[in-house]
């Protein structure tokens, strides 16, 4: 099982390798090896094949791995974020992916003025309107970005994704299309304080359409890790 990840991580970055060649965008996305639940030892077999890119959902797991883990790591925050939580994390974590409230971003300005750093942070966009999901709706977005945007310590890299659970992932290549459209509307105004340079979309059963709709990130878990036990 052990030596499966190197080999896991092989193939998904053979397959971002073919997608990249599909893509208009002609760019080939980071791979974020998604570590939630896992052991700090299956962190390790993926990093010692180059993965600097983690992804965790949950702020007390990012604070023990940020602890043991070599300080090259890069923790992305890819889960809801608690307000109350922030302040455990702004100084440890290299992106939050899940920003979807002014009310979030605002503590995150105070929280990173206290640590004395700046946030990176993306906004989460829920394209597929699915209830069940965090993130704004896409005709919301423009206005929460202008109103983030003033915030001095928070600075908007880009947006996030989670898509639908769907058996083709052919099925989510217009909500990946529609994000990036997104992304190229708003880099459009040249807004202060925002860039859109990071596209932060697909996982396990789609980053290959995500990475041919121009993902930059794609988060992928189960594909190199396999299946997470929430026992
Ligand atoms: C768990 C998770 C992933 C990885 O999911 P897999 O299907 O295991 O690849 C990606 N993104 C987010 C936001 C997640 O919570």
């Amino acid at each position: 099982m052990q030596d499966s990840i190197k080999e896991n991580i092989k193939n998904v970055k053979l397959k971002l390798d073919e997608a990249a060649k599909k893509s208009p965008y002609g760019n080939n996305p980071t791979l974020i090896a998604v570590s939630k639940t896992k052991p700090v030892s299956m962190l390790m077999e993926a990093y010692e094949t180059g993965i600097r890119d983690f992804g965790e959902n949950h702020v007390q797991e990012i604070l023990e791995k940020y602890e043991v883990c070599p300080n090259d790591i890069r923790f992305h925050m890819i889960g809801h974020l608690q307000k109350n939580k922030v302040k455990y994390i702004v100084d440890k974590v290299f992106l939050i992916h899940s920003v979807d409230s002014l009310a979030l971003a605002e503590v995150i300005e105070k929280e990173s003025i206290k640590k004395n750093v700046e946030s990176n942070v993306l906004i989460e966009v829920n394209v597929a309107r699915e209830e069940s999901k965090f993130g704004i709706f896409k005709e919301d977005t423009l206005a929460l970005i202008k109103e983030i945007a003033k915030l001095p310590h928070v600075h908007i890299k880009g947006l996030m994704t989670i898509a639908p659970y769907v058996t083709n992932p052919e099925d989510n290549r217009r909500y990946f299309e529609e994000l990036k459209a997104l992304s190229i509307d708003i880099g459009n105004q040249n807004i202060d304080n925002v860039c859109m340079d990071v596209l932060s979309m697909g996982m396990t059963g789609d980053y290959e359409v995500a990475a041919s709709c121009g993902a930059t990130y794609v988060r992928v878990g189960t594909g190199i890790f396999g299946e997470r036990n929430y026992n």
